[in-house]
């Protein structure tokens, strides 16, 4: 028995560097691979023409679905948006601090029911694009938002992920979590999406395809409502354009640890936003501006929008619609 450990032993301890050494191999082999991998997948510079054409056409702006005419005779349909992410960027970014999550419920204490005050006053609808995690944790905002009638509430995510780094089968999962959650503490499925951060991996649009979707509000190939093509061909998702400017977070966001700050007034962005209104009315399009409970609700700006908003009822024929209502009267130009 004794011999038979011993030779055992002086099996192992025999084979055990070869066994490190084939693994090392393995290891270096596959570097090896990745390496040549990477350097055989050419460089952008290297790309034909036909490379590059296939990428840029994967996803591009068809018709315009501007109408001759707004319902009600409108010039310009104002759509005005609340992407009510709470504590979802943090917790997306596996930050716990409670001082960082309190940003996220100001958005829900304090700025849902001074937005709500403020639509009330004016009798206008919005657009409440909510990441599925913000919608349970807070319940109490959802039922506030939804016992209006007036108020529409669209996909934003899970935890707001971002799909581009997802797999597919993640960002799959994730998506139909979000439409499901919504669809039961809504009690209406939702009929539009705008991505996380506007964040759109090459499955998405595929995935707001399979989910039936009218519309997404995340790419910016316009000013009007569009058509979306997928490799040249029409896909019957109208798309309600974002732009950065018209978002208030590049002007009100602020990281304590990173240089994103505020650097503008409010009433430089009132200065800016009254402008691109005055321009979407003289081109009879859409009006769309994106913001963010957490920073569109504090006193200075929510006074800042009221005044936008004032500004935009001193004209005549402005209608002021959901997401959903534009895209079903846009829509109706792709089946016409
Ligand atoms: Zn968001």
């Amino acid at each position: 028995m004794k011999r038979l450990v011993l030779s055992l032993f002086i099996l192992v301890f025999v084979l055990s560097p070869n066994i490190f050494l084939s693994q090392q191999e393995a290891q270096e082999k596959t570097q090896e691979e990745a390496q040549e991998e990477i350097q055989e997948k050419p460089k952008p510079w290297q790309w034909s023409l036909d490379d590059i054409k296939s990428k840029v056409e994967r996803i591009r702006a068809g018709k315009d679905l501007t109408p001759e005419k707004w319902p009600g005779d409108a010039r310009v349909a104002v759509a005005l948006s609340f992407d009510f992410d709470a504590e979802t960027n943090a917790l997306r970014d596996e930050e716990e601090s409670p001082g960082l999550l309190s940003q996220g419920e100001y958005a829900a204490r304090t700025a849902i029911p001074r937005i709500l005050n403020l639509l009330d006053k004016y009798r206008i609808p919005a657009t409440f694009f909510i990441p599925a995690v913000t919608a349970q944790l807070h319940p109490d905002s959802i039922a506030a938002i939804v016992e209006k009638g007036r108020h529409e509430i669209g996909m934003h995510g899970w935890i707001h992920e971002r799909n581009s780094l997802l797999e597919e089968e993640v960002e799959r999962e994730l998506m139909k979590k979000s439409y499901d959650a919504l669809q039961e503490i809504t009690g209406k499925a939702p009929v539009g999406i705008r991505t996380p951060s506007w964040d759109f991996s090459l499955n998405t649009l595929k995935l707001i395809k399979e989910l039936n979707l009218l519309y997404d509000s995340s790419l910016m190939a316009d000013d009007r409502p569009y058509e979306i093509l997928e490799n040249g061909l029409p896909t019957g998702i109208v798309e309600l354009p974002v732009e950065w400017m018209l978002d208030d977070y590049p002007y009100f966001g602020f990281s304590r640890y990173s240089s994103i700050r505020p650097h503008i007034s409010p009433d430089d962005v009132y200065e800016i936003w009254k402008a691109e209104f005055e321009k979407a009315y003289q081109e009879g399009t859409v009006f769309i501006l994106t913001m963010h409970p957490k920073y569109i609700g504090h006193r200075s700006r929510i006074m800042m929008l009221e005044k936008l908003i004032q500004h935009m009822l001193s004209f005549k024929n402005v209608l002021f619609a959901t997401h959903e209502s534009i895209a079903r009267f846009a829509k109706r130009n792709i089946e016409e």
